[in-house]
């Protein structure tokens, strides 16, 4: 049985007029011969409507019965589709999350996918041309209904298609593709044909527009290729798929930029075992993620530690770090908060040297001051002054042979 998950986003079905188009889109893989498995999202703005309809009726909203109501969301759009279906002729029917069932941890509003009856839905295949599956939605072991968190349904998709073995999942959305770059910032942005699942965890900044990470992460796991396409347009979109040589000889594959950083140097601490861990552990509990760290070599006992955490944690990281200061020696507290991260991305880094020094040199031609360096092994971050932001990554995209104007990246010689 070949099958095909095909995935739509809630501006996918927003309206009648999106339905009927959704219903081309698969109409087109059943006339290809596919059993279809559609996983359809809430009508667009239904889960956030639905979201302050919980708060306007309590102040915590008890978090088990936010999601038996979120449910309700994917339950209208897959019960209509359904019924567009039926009217055509097709045969098809709805299956909610408990249906299947999705099995899923206990944690509600971002559960994780545990299990899913791949022979139940297998015979329901045999019986139907298309399923229409509620995504975002799944039960725990005690038939409790669970979400997996917003823009959960691309994970709901890519593990229906990891348990069903499909020849591909496609994410129809209403953008048409994986960029270069953020197009809102840098006309000369791309669509990228391929891109493989590390460059587009790495560009989880941007990309989490378009995709749930967290179904990068699966589609990796169980080498599950994905379509990133337009729900309005045949025009192919970017395939997501595992590293091939051939993309090796792209040096780089895209710029992400992340404008909401800020800087935090401790002065003079003291450069003993057990100082780093001090700093961080409390961080750590906090829940507050830490992103670059740099910490310089020591001059008399002391050095500087520098690190940057997501502007919104600013506040609280000043305050733990203060209830600080006299323990570790720090002789000042330096923040900015205005500061931004951006990366040059592409897995044919590993394989190519010079990639950082071109970099450089094109942010050193519009005088744009690098803060910190960090890098991976797919990656190299530069923390540059917050108002340098869009042109950094404007000047990256051009260096690396990525604008829309150039035929082709900057490939090996
Ligand atoms: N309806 C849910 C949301 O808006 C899940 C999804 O669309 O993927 O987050
Ligand atoms: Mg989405």
């Amino acid at each position: 049985m070949k099958t095909v998950v095909q995935k739509f986003g809630g501006s996918s079905v927003a309206d009648y007029e999106c339905m009927n188009r959704v219903l081309e889109q698969v109409s087109q893989r059943l006339r290809e011969g596919y059993k279809v498995v559609a996983v359809l999202s809430a009508m667009s703005g239904e889960t956030d409507r639905l979201l302050s309809l919980a708060r306007s009726f309590s102040d915590s909203p008890d978090p088990a019965e936010t999601d038996v109501l979120l449910a309700t969301g994917e339950q209208t759009s897959v019960a209509l589709f359904t019924m567009m279906l039926l009217d055509q002729g097709i045969k098809a029917r709805s299956l909610l999350g408990f249906q299947i069932p999705v099995h899923t941890d206990r944690s509600y509003g971002r559960a994780r996918i545990l299990d899913i009856d791949d022979e139940n839905l297998r015979s329901q295949l045999e019986d139907n041309d298309v399923l229409v599956v509620a995504g975002f939605q799944g039960c725990d072991f005690q038939q409790s209904l669970t979400t997996l968190g917003r823009g959960g349904s691309d994970t709901s998709a890519v593990a229906l298609a990891a348990a069903l073995d499909a020849s591909f999942c496609e994410i129809s959305t209403d953008v048409d593709g994986i960029y270069t770059t953020d197009p809102g910032i840098c006309s000369q942005a791309r669509k990228l044909q391929r891109i493989t699942y590390d460059e587009m965890l790495e560009m989880a900044s941007m990309g989490a527009k378009v995709l749930q990470i967290r179904s990068v992460e699966f589609a990796k796991k169980y080498g599950v290729t994905l379509h990133v396409r337009s729900t309005f347009s045949d025009e192919p979109g970017t395939l997501l798929v595992q590293e091939e040589e051939a993309m090796e000889s792209v040096m780089v594959s895209g710029i992400a930029y992340d404008k909401d950083q800020a800087r935090i140097t401790l002065g003079g601490v003291y450069d003993e075992p057990g100082i780093a861990a001090r700093v961080f552990e409390p961080l750590a509990s906090s829940g507050i993620v830490v992103d670059m760290i740099v910490q310089n070599p020591s001059r008399e006992g002391r050095t500087d530690l520098t690190f940057t955490v997501s502007r919104s944690n600013l506040d609280r990281t000043l305050e733990l770090i203060q209830g600080l200061k006299e323990k570790i020696g720090a002789r000042e507290v330096l923040h900015d908060p205005g500061v931004a991260k951006i990366s040059v991305i592409g897995v044919g880094m590993r394989s190519h040297s010079g990639v950082a020094a071109i970099a450089f040199k094109a942010l050193q031609a519009e005088g744009i001051n690098i803060l910190i360096i960090s890098t991976s092994e797919i990656k190299i971050s530069c923390l540059v002054e917050g108002k340098y932001a869009e042109l950094a990554v404007r000047v990256l995209h051009e260096a690396f042979g990525l604008d829309q104007t150039q035929t082709e990246p900057v490939r090996d010689t």
